[in-house]
């Protein structure tokens, strides 16, 4: 998408951790005015010190939220695939989801649990996560975010099999509305050998076992 090209890159030193945003200064500019206005209406008043550089706070996090927009999932697997032999399930799990729920623009976050089953090729394992983080930072339903991940891997590595299990919070339901605090959204999306009942099952077997 050519209209999230970032053009600057910014690195901030704080007491120890380095935090690195990158955004693009024309849009900062304009986001920035448009929750000037938003606080305004909200019957604050966006001068008060507090507030100052709210606006453009929002804006740069707002772009950060969504770099996923920049980022191309299949080319990060690409990136890192290799022939080998191996055929049995490759489990990562627990991988953090960060996300916003394209309805209320509210956080979701929680858990996703990714396999697959090689056919000739594996992946490094780094990658899965960043793919996940890829469709995640976007505006997203955690149902679209599921079968993204799933047919990513799955026409760019042709496994025999993809299964992918996300359980999130959504704040958007916590916060307001019915006040559910904990309740948990679960998501799965199966391909290929995972359509079979024992090897589905084995997977759930293994993301919910307690190994370490
Ligand atoms: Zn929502």
């Amino acid at each position: 998408m050519e209209n999230h090209t970032i053009d600057t890159f910014e690195e901030e030193e704080n007491e120890g951790y380095i935090k690195i945003d990158r955004y693009n200064k024309a849009k900062t500019v304009s986001i920035s005015s448009h929750y000037t206005d938003i606080l305004t209406q909200l019957g604050e008043d966006p001068q008060r010190e507090g507030l100052l550089k709210t606006p453009e706070r929002v804006a740069k996090a707002l772009q950060f939220l969504t770099h996923g927009y920049d980022i191309n999932p299949a080319e990060i697997l690409r990136s890192a695939m290799f022939k080998e032999d191996y055929s049995q399930m490759v489990v990562v799990k627990d991988i953090e989801v960060y996300s916003m729920c394209e309805h209320h623009m509210l956080p979701f976050f929680g858990k996703a649990h990714v396999a697959y089953i090689p056919n000739g090729h594996i992946v490094g394992l780094s990658k899965i996560p960043r793919v996940v983080d890829a469709f995640a930072r976007r505006l997203q339903v955690q149902e679209r975010l599921t079968n993204e991940i799933r047919d990513c891997i799955q026409e760019t590595l042709e496994p025999a099999g993809v299964a992918v299990v996300i359980e999130c919070q959504h704040l958007c339901m916590a916060m307001r509305g019915i006040q559910k605090q904990n309740s948990v959204t679960t998501t799965s999306a199966f391909t290929g050998e995972f359509a079979k009942d024992k090897t589905r099952a084995e997977f759930l077997r293994l993301i919910t076992a307690r190994l370490h």
